[in-house]
C-alpha cells in the first residue's frame, strides 16, 4: 500500500491515466482529503464507486495512528502518533482566541542535543517523510468543529526542522497550496536553532515563511553548553545568516530564548543580548523553562525573570514573554513521547485512541 500523502502529484495523476480516467479526479480527491477532512476513500461519495475501491486497494490516506490524545482545561490537545514502524511523534493544537495553532514535529527524536528538551535526549531515528508531515495537520485540523479552521503552523515540535529541509518544504507546499489547506506563508513559522547553510537555501527559495531562531545563550561558550550543535556554527554566523533572510523576506526575525533558572537568567546575560540583537527589527520570545522529569533544570525566579526582561526592554529589545499552554499535558516538546516510552514499552495497537481529560487548568 503507498501513503497517498507521499505520493507526488505527477504520480497520482499517472496512477489515474493508467486507468483511463481524467485528471480532475485527483483535484476531486483533494478537496475531500483537505476541505471535508475525509478519512477514507469510501466517504468520497461523489467519485465512482469503482474507483473508490482501486484507490482503497492501492492507497492509504496517511500511515498513522493516534497513540494518545490529551486534552488541557485551556483548550489545548496534544496527539502522540504512531508511525508504521512503531515510531511515535507529537504534535499540538493550541486554541487562543480565534488562532488554531498548530505545532508539528518533523523528526522522530532531534540530534541537536539542547541539554533541556526532552526530544533530544536519545538523539534522532530518523526524518519524518513529507506526507508524515502533512498527516500531523490533517490528523489536528480533524480535531475542530467543521466550521473552524486552521490558522496558523508552527514547526517547531520534534525535531530540527532545517535538518529535513526537503521534507519540510515539500509539506508546506501543501499546507500553503490553494488545493491543500490554503494557508498564507506568513502564518507559517518555521523554528531553527540556526543552521545557515539551510536558512540560506529557504532565502533562495523565497516563500517568506517566518522564521525563529532559537538563542538561548547570547554568547558561544554558553551557548555550546546549552546547544551542543553551536560547537560547529557559532552565534555570528547564525545571526548573519538570520539577517540575509530578513533582508530578502522583509519578514521581522523572532529570537527565542527559554529563560533557564540560574543558567541563562543572569543580568550580564540579559546585557550581551542587547548588545547581540542591537539594530536588529527583530522580536525576542523569552520561554520561561518547562520542568521536564529526569532533567535537572529549573524554571526561572519570578524576580529574575523580571530583572531579565527589565534589563532587555531598557536596552531597546522588544520582548516578549511567550504564554505557556498545556502544561499539564507535557507540553514542552518530547515530553509526552518519553512518558510514553517510559510507561508504554509495548506499542499501542494501532488505531487505538487513549484519550485523557485533565481536570485542572495547564495553561500559564
Ligand atoms: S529544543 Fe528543538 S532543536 Fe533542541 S533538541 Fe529539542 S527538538 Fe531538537
Amino acid at each position: 500500500m503507498r501513503n497517498l500523502l507521499d505520493t507526488p502529484h505527477d504520480d497520482f495523476q499517472a496512477w489515474l491515466a493508467e486507468r483511463g480516467l481524467p485528471g480532475y479526479r485527483a483535484k476531486q480527491v483533494r478537496r475531500w482529503i483537505f476541505e471535508k477532512r475525509a478519512l477514507s476513500f469510501d466517504a468520497m461519495s461523489d467519485l465512482p464507486k469503482k474507483l473508490r475501491t482501486e484507490l482503497a486497494e492501492e492507497f492509504t490516506i496517511g500511515s498513522g495512528s493516534v497513540a494518545a490524545h490529551r486534552l488541557a482545561a485551556d483548550g489545548t490537545e496534544k496527539l502522540l502518533v504512531q508511525w508504521h514502524d512503531g515510531h511515535k511523534i507529537e504534535c499540538v493544537l493550541i486554541r487562543d482566541h480565534d488562532r488554531r495553532t498548530i505545532c508539528i514535529s518533523t523528526q522522530v527524536g532531534c540530534a541537536m542535543g539542547c541539554v533541556f528538551c526532552a526530544s533530544g535526549l536519545d538523539g534522532v531515528e530518523r526524518n519524518l517523510t513529507s506526507g508524515e508531515i502533512v498527516e500531523q495537520m490533517l490528523r489536528l485540523q480533524s480535531i475542530l468543529p467543521p466550521d473552524e479552521r486552521l490558522t496558523n503552523v508552527v514547526v517547531m515540535g520534534m525535531g530540527e526542522p532545517l535538518a529535513n529541509l526537503a521534507n519540510l518544504l515539500t509539506a508546506l507546499d501543501t499546507a500553503t497550496s490553494p488545493e491543500g489547506l490554503g494557508l498564507g506563508a506568513r502564518r507559517i513559522t518555521i523554528s531553527t536553532v540556526g543552521l545557515p547553510p539551510a536558512i540560506d537555501r529557504l532565502v533562495e527559495r523565497g516563500n517568506h515563511y517566518h522564521l525563529a531562531v532559537s538563542l538561548h545563550a547570547p554568547d558561544d561558550e554558553l551557548r555550546t553548553r546549552l546547544v551542543p550543535v553551536n560547537k560547529n556554527i557559532g552565534i555570528e554566523p547564525i545571526l548573519a545568516a538570520a539577517d540575509r533572510y530578513f533582508e530578502s523576506s522583509g519578514r521581522r526575525l523572532t529570537f527565542e530564548y527559554v529563560l533557564l533558572g540560574g543558567l541563562n537568567d543572569r543580568p550580564h546575560h540579559a546585557r550581551r543580548l542587547v548588545e547581540l540583537l542591537r539594530g536588529r527589527l527583530a522580536l525576542l520570545n523569552v520561554i520561561p523553562y518547562n520542568p521536564v522529569a529526569g532533567l535537572p533544570y529549573e524554571t526561572p525566579k519570578p524576580a529574575d525573570q523580571e530583572r531579565f526582561l527589565s534589563i532587555l526592554t531598557t536596552g531597546g529589545v522588544n520582548v516578549q514573554v511567550r504564554q505557556r499552554k498545556g502544561d499539564k499535558i507535557d507540553a514542552a516538546c518530547g515530553q509526552l513521547r518519553r512518558s510514553h516510552l517510559r510507561l508504554l514499552p509495548e506499542p499501542a495497537p494501532a488505531n487505538s485512541v487513549a484519550s485523557e481529560e485533565l481536570g485542572s487548568s495547564g495553561g500559564v
